[in-house]
């Protein structure tokens, strides 16, 4: 029963609808006029990604993409491939990339090369949580929800071994299984 094994609260329900309030805000108004597509990264980004474009007021065109990068363990591997590519041609437009959560840094910025060579018009990342202590590569987040100390954080999208996805929160996995 997920009731049991509940992970204790970072960030709640309310102050994550609320900053996904102001991000959308922004995003609305910084791509206003433009030929905007929104790219989830799944799997994690998918509760996110729902919640975001509904409170953005443009027109967007919406996919996703899907890459490896921890399997079912909580390390990350350093190897990255695209599992699930984009379908949609992004030559020319304006592309944000919604993420989880940005850790080390190396998913994202295998991402960002990959899309950047399609030659979009402009390329941005929306993150919910940041870890900037973990980075390793020099990468921008321009949009960014929350950022978070060094723990293994699960709940809205983010899972451990595809459990706790849907929680409406972000807790810490305290399971020494998790640790980094
Ligand atoms: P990076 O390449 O930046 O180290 O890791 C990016 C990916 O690792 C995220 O998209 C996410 O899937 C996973 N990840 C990194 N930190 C966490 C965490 O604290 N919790 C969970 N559930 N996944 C994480």
């Amino acid at each position: 029963m997920l009731e049991e094994k509940r992970p204790p609260v970072l960030i709640d329900k309310a102050k994550i609808e609320a900053r996904i309030k102001e991000l959308a805000q922004e995003i609305s108004r910084d791509y206003a006029g433009k030929d905007l597509v929104i790219v989830g990264v799944l799997k994690g980004a998918f509760v996110m990604l729902a919640d975001l474009v509904r409170k953005i007021d443009l027109p967007a065109q919406i996919d996703f993409i899907a890459v490896s990068s921890y399997g079912a363990d909580t390390k990350s591997s350093g190897v990255v491939s695209i599992i699930k590519d984009l379908d949609l041609d992004i030559q020319g437009k304006h592309v944000l990339v919604v993420e989880d959560i940005v850790d080390t840094g190396l998913t994202l910025d295998y991402l960002m090369r990959s899309m950047r060579a399609r030659q979009p018009a402009s390329l941005e990342v929306c993150a919910l949580l940041n870890k900037p202590e973990a980075r390793k590569v020099d990468l921008e987040v321009k949009y960014c929800g929350f950022e978070i100390p060094h723990v293994f954080v699960v709940g809205y999208g983010l899972d451990y071994a595809e459990q706790y996805r849907q929680l409406p929160y972000v807790g810490i996995l305290e399971e020494n299984a998790a640790e980094r």
